[in-house]
Formats: structure tokens, sequence, C-alpha cells
């Protein structure tokens, strides 16, 4: 279980997040949506410590991490609870796919190279992917390389993968390819959060949807509740700009 309370988030003189609370359950998986601008990434990012928040606190399974006074080792202990899937991949492009997906277990799980081996060949099978192990980034479509960045996160088992817009730098048939794959990594029970503009995705791979506007989460609820019959004007009026 992931809880977020009270985080607050300032650059500058631009507050980006003002006071977040998020409680998110064990298998749930929530898609973080709202207007550009408006903090999803931030706040996904303040989750594992890759931004760190000015106040607030973060909780995964039973560890609490208070933003302000977090040391070194409480960051590296949460972050180990998280894995992080990138909009922009983050492949090593000088290693091949195998190396990719097998570098986390082996660096940060201090796995053997055999049995890190084993894993993350695994992984990249259930992506579709077998047959690239040792092709290197490079060599695969974007919605290829999205999907050894879903292996990757999957081969550390992470009680919770974070995802930022894994399909906003595909065109649609990729994208579609994309989702798929999270519609699969959903059904295994793994807990997700995913800031997206893809409402596919929200209204049918995800359990609970989270519209943010300007640093607040405005509404949330299921997909339904949220899609069907948003209660706040603001959470209407970005669905219908949509359309
Ligand atoms: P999008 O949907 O376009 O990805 P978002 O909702 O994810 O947007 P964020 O990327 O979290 O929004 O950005 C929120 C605000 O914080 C923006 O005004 C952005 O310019 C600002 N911001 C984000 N990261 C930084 C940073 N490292 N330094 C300064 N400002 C930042």
């Amino acid at each position: 279980m992931l809880v977020v309370e009270g985080i607050e988030k300032t650059f500058g003189d631009n507050k980006v997040l003002k006071g977040i609370d998020l409680t998110v359950n064990q298998g749930d998986v929530v898609a973080l949506i709202g207007p550009s601008g408006t903090g999803k990434t931030t706040l996904l990012r303040s989750i594992n410590f890759l931004e760190q928040a000015d106040q607030g606190k973060v909780t995964i399974d039973g560890l609490t991490v208070d933003c302000q006074t977090a040391s070194e080792k409480d960051i590296i202990q949460l972050r180990r609870k998280t894995a992080m899937v990138f909009q922009s991949y983050n492949l090593f492009r000088n290693k091949t796919i195998l190396e990719n997906v097998m570098e986390g277990l082996v660096t940060v799980q201090n796995k053997s190279k055999k049995e890190a081996e084993a894993i993350a060949k695994a992984q990249i099978e259930a992506v579709g992917l077998g047959d690239k192990f040792d092709n290197y980034p490079m060599q695969l479509s974007g919605g290829q390389q999205q999907r050894i960045g879903i292996a990757r996160a999957m081969a550390l088992e992470p009680q919770v993968m974070l995802l930022d817009e894994p399909t906003s730098s595909l065109d649609p048939e990729r994208s579609a390819e994309v989702l798929r794959v999270l519609q699969e990594v959903a059904k295994t029970g793994m807990t997700m959060v995913i800031a997206t503009h893809e409402m596919n995705f929200a209204k049918y791979v995800s359990n609970h949807v989270v519209f943010m506007e300007n640093g607040h989460i405005v509404e949330q609820g299921s997909p339904e509740q949220i899609f069907n019959h948003p209660k706040e004007e603001r959470t209407q009026r970005f669905l219908q700009d949509l359309e």
C-alpha cells in the first residue's frame, strides 16, 4: 500500500504541489489525469524521491519517510520498493536489451548474474520480445523500447510501479501496443500509478482515476464515476475539452 500525505513542492516561486493526499491500495491501478503542468509528473517523482518534496510524507509497504527529515538511507530503502517507467524509456544505449533488464537486478538487488539473467529473460518474454535479447535499444521501435522499460520495472518486483506518461512519445498504434502490455501487467496484481493523457488507459485499465489541476487533487473515483458522472465542474470542463 502507498500513502501520500500532505505533499507540497515549490520550484522557485512556482508552487506545483499544494498538499496532496492519496491512498493507493495493493493491486490498484491509478490513473493520474489533468491538464499539462498540473503537477502529475512532479507527484510521481516525489513518491520515489527523484524530486524531494518540501513537506509531507510517503509510506510504502509500512515504511514512512518524511520529506523534510529523510536520510539518504530512508530514500534508498523507499526507492527500492518502487520502479519507474519513463516517458523517454531511459534505456542504456550501449547495453543490450538483456543487459538493460539485468542491470538493476545485479547492481541494486545484488542478484547473481545467472539469477538476474533468468528473471530478465522471463520478463522480456512476457512483453513479447523474447527474440530481442541481444539487440540494442536503437534497433527497437519506440513501442518496443517502452515494453522493455516495463519489463525492466517488472523484473524488480516493486511494491508500486510508477509510470510517467508511458505512451506520450508514441504514435497511436505503438501506444495501443504498450497499453495492451500494461493491461497484462495490471492482471498480475501489480500496484501502479500512471500519469497519463491517454484516456483509454484511464477508462479501460485503471480502477481508480485521480483528476489533478493546479497542484491539487480536484476529484477521484472509479473510471465510471469520473468519466460518466464527474461531480466537479472543473473535471467536467477538462473532460469536455478532450472531446
Ligand atoms: P504534463 O502533463 O505536461 O507532463 P504535469 O502535470 O506532469 O504536466 P509537471 O511536469 O509535474 O506537470 O510540472 C508542473 C510544473 O512544475 C510545471 O510548471 C513545470 O514547469 C514545473 N517544473 C517541473 N519540474 C521542474 C523543475 N525541475 N524545475 C522547475 N520547474 C519544474
